[in-house]
């Protein structure tokens, strides 16, 4: 069976890319289990830009190591605040400072958000994807998921900004929600959706 290699070392987003993608005929392995010790320096200024970039440099690594018959799905993805001009946008795993610091980030946002209500905490959730393809093509799909960013950090389910963002659809956040639940609606299960039927 064709491999698709996930290049992300985010266990979240790869445990969630493996459940949407399970059942395609792809054996689906992250970086990790492929020994590619790999972390793309992300300084693009779009989510295209860095999904690209990701999915591009880990296919042509693995070219030049002799691999053959496989394809490299690349996820950049974040939370946009529009009252906030776009922030954290691109940046939001480094938000606070530090890459990946998910509690510091959440904090972040909260303090910069302190006195914004109603409309003025609409956000959403962006996820683009790149496939570069068995003969080196890249394919490039968005998906988006409207929703709110609460007032205070409450519970600590899913990763990244999930406790903080609230889905009117199913009236709780995404950290309360099931990840059944949530890849059926997220930015991340759109996106995915897309690629499902170019692929
Ligand atoms: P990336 O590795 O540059 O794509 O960083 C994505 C960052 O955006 C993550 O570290 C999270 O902070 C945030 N993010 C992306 N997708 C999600 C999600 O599904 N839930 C919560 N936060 C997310």
């Amino acid at each position: 069976m064709k491999k698709l290699i996930i290049a992300s070392n985010n266990k979240h987003k790869i445990e969630e890319i493996k459940s949407m993608l399970c059942g395609m005929p792809f054996e689906i392995r992250s970086l990790k289990e492929e020994n590619i010790d790999i972390d793309v320096v992300e300084d693009g200024t779009t989510f295209e830009e860095n999904s690209k970039k990701k999915a591009t440099e880990i296919y042509s690594y693995l070219k030049k190591r002799g691999e053959d018959n496989f394809l490299v799905l690349a996820d950049d993805s974040g939370l946009e605040v529009d009252s906030l001009n776009g922030a954290p946008g691109v940046y939001s795993a480094r938000y606070a400072g530090e890459h990946g610091n998910d509690y510091k980030n959440n904090i972040k946002l909260l303090e910069e958000m302190k006195g914004f209500k109603g409309d003025d905490r609409k956000a959403r959730f962006v996820c683009v994807i790149s496939l570069v393809d068995e003969n080196g093509e890249t394919k490039v799909v968005r998906g988006e998921v409207d929703g709110y960013i609460i007032e205070e950090l409450k519970t600590e389910g899913g990763f990244g900004y999930d406790p903080l963002f609230f889905y009117e659809g199913f009236n709780k956040t995404f950290g309360e929600a099931s990840s059944e639940e949530k890849n059926a609606i997220s930015h991340r299960g759109n996106a995915l959706k897309k690629l499902k039927e170019i692929l």
